[in-house]
């Protein structure tokens, strides 16, 4: 049996030539998927009964509702979907007032309270593998081992099967799991997303992230026009290997190197996430250094509040530590004409749920 949701119009058309329906059937099975969003095949009722049984005899719509469902202060919402043989994994919706999407927490905390009817924006974060092998030491995903990767229906489900589907203005591939390591189903649902036969979205309203799998990143920047984002966490070698053993096999220098072949300063962003780590990574040298692997590119670098969770050695940066960080990116991040950093300071949403960056466990509660 296939799953039919997370399939493009060129797997459809396959499919309809095996079944020997008509080649327009794709393109009326797509409509149903993706613009109606129908979550059984008798549903499908420009079909005619005996395509629809034969359809259902080697297909289906793999629609599954979320267990379980946690509620912040801050309205941000943590899903838990049932995946794989007895294995869970989570999708975070985070709505948010566009004019403080790059605010401090930490200087206005009383602007993360807001109320979902009167949203600017609304973000799903969304998971692609159980668990993750890149095994970063600050992330409660990475030490949970590795337990297999989503497919496309899998993936798609966690925005289709929420209530807040129709608010939603932007995805992100940054909960569980790295794209580039499931880079087939997250190429597929990315060209759902944006396809004219799919939900026709602008690429600018998708982010994929990654650790920098250099031919993952290739492949991606190459068939797909959605944001970039780099976990880089660390600009001197030694001590991002310390925390991201990814760096032994793809070295940030390597992953700068085939970034700076691309042009990064249309409607496409590269943007870097770096998470403050208290006495690692959050003093000027390390801003400067920072500037210094990024020459030459134009990106964004987004500062992220570290999260602290029982049994990690690491501390969150202190308020003033972070600020002074983010004034020196932004007051000297422009050194040359090829280079331009913005730097900007992620506010911290669902805290209070383990719903944050680096805190997916995807467990049941
Ligand atoms: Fe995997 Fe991302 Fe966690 Fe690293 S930070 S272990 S890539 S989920």
């Amino acid at each position: 049996m296939v799953n039919l949701l997370g399939m493009t119009l060129a797997q459809l058309q396959e499919l309809c030539a095996d079944l020997g329906f008509p080649r327009f059937r794709a393109k009326q099975l797509c409509d149903w998927l993706y613009k109606q969003r129908v979550d059984n095949i008798d549903a499908m009722t420009n079909l005619s009964l005996a395509n629809r049984e034969q359809l259902k005899s080697v297909a289906y719509i793999g629609r599954e509702f979320p267990v379980n469902c946690q509620v912040s202060k801050d309205g941000t919402k943590k899903y838990l979907f049932p995946v794989l043989d007895g294995h869970y994994i989570e999708t975070v919706f985070i709505p948010e007032n566009k004019t403080s999407d790059l605010i401090s927490q930490i200087h206005q905390p009383s602007d993360l309270s807001r109320q979902t009817t009167d949203l600017s924006r609304a973000t799903l974060c969304i998971s692609c593998q159980v668990g993750c092998k890149m095994g970063c030491r600050f992330c409660v995903t990475g030490q949970q081992g590795y337990h297999g990767s989503l497919s496309a229906g899998d993936i798609l489900n966690q925005l289709f099967s929420i209530p807040e589907f129709e608010q939603l203005t932007n995805v992100v591939f940054m909960g569980m799991g790295e794209p580039m390591d499931n880079l087939d189903a997250v190429l597929a649902v990315c060209s759902v997303l944006t396809a004219e036969w799919g939900l026709g979205w602008s690429p600018k309203r998708i982010t994929v992230s990654s650790v920098g799998i250099v031919p993952g990143l290739k492949r991606f920047i190459e068939e797909c026009q959605c944001h970039l984002a780099i976990s880089l966490h660390n600009p001197v070698p030694q001590e991002r290997l310390a925390i991201m053993p990814v760096q032994k096999a793809f070295p940030l220098n390597d992953v700068l190197a085939l970034l700076r072949q691309y042009d990064w300063s249309g409607q496409r962003r590269l943007s870097f996430e770096y998470t403050m780590f208290r006495g690692l990574n959050d003093d000027l040298a390390h801003a400067a250094h920072l500037i210094e692997v990024l020459r030459g590119l134009d990106c964004r670098v987004n500062l992220i509040r570290f999260h602290s969770s029982p049994g990690t050695p690491y501390r969150t940066s202190t308020p003033s530590a972070i600020k002074a960080f983010q004034d020196y990116l932004n007051r000297k991040g422009t050194p040359d004409s090829r280079t331009r950093i913005v730097c900007t300071l992620r506010a911290s949403r669902g805290e209070d749920i383990d719903a944050a960056c680096g805190l997916l466990a995807g467990k049941e509660s």
